[in-house]
């Protein structure tokens, strides 16, 4: 019996620059695919256009050849493949899965953020301005993390229906997410802990599309500081691709796979390959967030 082929991936959303936070996982993706001998694909996830940042996309594709990760076979752009998720939305609509919805934020918010089910049995009509939910199950839906551990969340109780089409048009990402991954044949995915919560909801979109969920790695989030995540918003600074080797041993030296010091001024190949034929996961703290403060400085 041959092993099932290792496909990881990275999806970043070009909302802005590769930031120290991003990079993290980014390489953790890459290490743990080159380590399984694995393909490494890269998808950008410019569904929601108004946020997408023009330039970005090249931006970040040059910051990661700059860190020499080099990413297997074409990029997909998930904007171009709207027609393929609105078939699986139309498909859920026609059997009844899913509905239309035109509940506000705050009608939401009244309810603790849980969904009530409010549209479930009024069978609106399409309207541009509805958004499209999908039934939750009443059971709990539960995963093993192979870094946290076990993870378990009842989606009706803890979530409610869930929005696979924005009230603005916009596909919502745990959807195409979970599509895109199908279609590419993704067995691992490894990804900041800030996503964890949206797991349990992609796993219920795999038993509806009958398919056979990946394996996860929840890395923890660096945070500047308490509740202070690094991201495009809070103007994190972009990483420099002048100091790719610099900045790469820190980044290996972040995800606590203890680098050698005489690797801190090799060429950033060199410092992939000593950290691929060296990536051990179980060394990273299993917590969902990480004090930047913390990180070993390199
Ligand atoms: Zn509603």
């Amino acid at each position: 019996m041959h092993p099932q082929p290792y496909i990881g991936r990275f999806a970043p959303t070009p909302s802005g620059h590769l930031h120290f936070g991003s990079l993290l996982a980014a390489l953790a993706s890459y290490l743990d695919a080159r380590s399984h001998a694995g393909s490494w694909l890269l998808r950008v996830e410019d569904l929601d256009q108004p946020r997408c940042v023009p330039g970005a996309t090249d931006h970040i594709l040059r910051t990661l050849e700059a860190y020499g990760m080099v990413w297997d076979g074409e990029v997909i752009r998930q904007n171009q493949r709207v027609a393929l998720y609105q078939q699986v939305i139309d498909n859920w609509l026609d059997s009844g899965l899913a509905y239309y919805c035109d509940c506000s934020r705050q009608h939401i918010a009244k309810h603790g953020g849980v969904y009530p089910g409010t549209c479930r049995n009024r069978h609106l009509p399409f309207a541009h301005t509805h958004a499209v939910r999908v039934q939750a199950p009443q059971h709990e839906i539960c995963f093993t993390d192979r870094l946290q551990g076990y993870f378990g969340q009842r989606l009706a109780a803890e979530v409610g229906d869930f929005v696979v089409k924005r009230r603005d048009g916009v596909i919502a990402y745990q959807l195409a997410v979970v599509i895109d991954d199908i279609a590419q044949g993704v067995t691992d995915i490894v990804r900041g802990a800030d996503l964890i919560d949206s797991t349990p909801r992609q796993l219920w979109l795999y038993q509806l599309l009958k398919s056979e969920p990946p394996r996860y790695l929840h890395i923890p989030l660096v945070m500047r500081q308490q509740g202070e995540k690094l991201s495009k918003r809070l103007a994190s600074p972009p990483i420099d691709t002048s100091m790719a080797p610099a900045t790469l041993f820190k980044a290996i030296a972040a995800l606590a796979q203890e680098p050698p010091a005489d690797l801190r001024n090799a060429p950033v190949g060199e410092q992939l390959a000593w950290a691929s034929n060296n990536w051990s996961p179980e060394r990273l703290p299993a917590a969902l967030q990480l004090l930047e403060s913390t990180l070993p400085q390199a």
